[in-house]
């Protein structure tokens, strides 16, 4: 990123075991001149941050294939052997190092300790994500064979020859009623016909309000022995409660008041009377506010009775004392209608 500004990376002699040499100004140990090991770059504690000042990047160090030297991201031959570079791989860089804004960067590992750690403790870091994971799919299991047990459960039926041993109905009429209702709502959206109101304050919405900014440090590892440090902001918000007027009335409206129905266990159902009381809107009249009808067959299987909910002309065709199979549940003892079928 343009403005960042740049650091020296830092990398350890594997051969004289000199620490803490500069990744971009020194290629070649100062101490016995072994040539650096880029894969031992690691980023630097607070303190020993060095600043590269007039760097052009140009992208990450390439690894020369015959001796393992880093050489710039432009060079056609490696600086020490001499090898062409031409499909030489780049350097491996290092994962990101994120602080927050008022912590201090630590020294970190390089990839090659990084890897040796890994390399120690592989039997720790496999058992450890090992363990819960076989437990959760030995509960997975578990949990799926019961399921599957229930569900084969409600499945299960066994077929009853029942007799049909009388009929049942029932036929009822909502009935609805013009008169005051309570009602709330915000006071810029009450009808107009309210009375008796009251108003009270009440949260109606959410603001967002930006509240300063949560900010960290991150560096970023450039792969040519340098890394960049920069800061990353998201703003932050909190959020505000905005109030508005409610209003509790009254208002005259058709409502639910009451049911009238009729019921029977004879073939010819009927609509109950509904006695409504007067016709036009006014307080107190009445109106229908829909019908519902149901229709059950009686059956009589083996020391036990079942109730069916058939379609009316289905329900009328099903003489008293003809015989029919019925897949009743094994476990539930619930009659599954739709098997009905008569016995010839
Ligand atoms: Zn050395
Ligand atoms: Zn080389």
């Amino acid at each position: 990123m343009a403005g960042d500004r740049a650091y020296e990376m830092l990398w350890d002699c594997g051969y004289c075991g000199a620490r803490k040499l500069l990744g971009k100004s020194q290629k070649f140990c100062p101490q016995c001149g072994a040539p650096q090991d880029a894969q031992t770059r690691y980023f630097p504690d607070e303190q020993d941050k060095v600043e590269v000042l007039g760097h052009r990047y140009q992208g990450a160090d390439k690894i020369c294939p015959a001796c393992q030297a880093p050489s710039g991201a432009k060079a056609e031959f490696c600086g020490r052997c001499g090898s062409p570079l031409g499909d030489a791989p780049e350097a491996r860089r290092l994962q990101d190092q994120v602080r927050a804004e008022d912590a201090k960067f630590a020294e970190s590992l390089s990839l090659r300790r990084l890897e040796a750690e890994q390399r120690k403790h592989p039997s720790v870091v496999e058992s450890v994500a090992a363990i819960p994971k076989r437990r959760g799919y030995l509960w997975a299991t578990m949990a799926l064979g019961i399921v599957a047990l229930v569900v084969g459960l409600l499945f299960w039926t066994r077929q009853e020859t029942v007799v049909v041993s009388g009929h049942y109905w029932r036929q009822a009429i909502q009935i609805e009623r013009y008169g005051p209702v309570a009602e709330s709502a915000w006071c810029d959206s009450m009808p107009f016909a309210a009375y008796g109101v009251a108003r009270h304050s009440e949260i109606r919405s959410y603001q967002q309000i930006p509240d300063g900014q949560d900010c960290q440090v991150r560096r970023v590892d450039r792969g040519d022995g340098t890394f960049t440090e920069h800061q990353e902001c998201r703003p932050q918000y909190r959020s505000e409660p905005v109030y508005g007027e409610r209003c509790d009335y009254r208002i005259d409206r058709w409502s639910w008041s009451r049911e009238a129905s009729a019921e029977g266990h004879d073939l010819a159902p009927r609509w109950p009377q509904t006695g409504l009381a007067g016709a036009r809107p006014c307080l107190g009249c009445e109106r229908e506010g829909g019908r519902e009808s149901r229709f059950e067959v009686l059956l009589r299987g083996q020391g036990r009775e079942y109730r069916c909910g058939l379609a009316q002309e289905a329900w009328h065709g099903m003489r008293d004392g003809s015989r029919w199979t019925l897949k009743v549940g094994a476990v539930d003892k619930q009659p599954r209608c739709d098997s009905l079928k008569p016995v010839d």
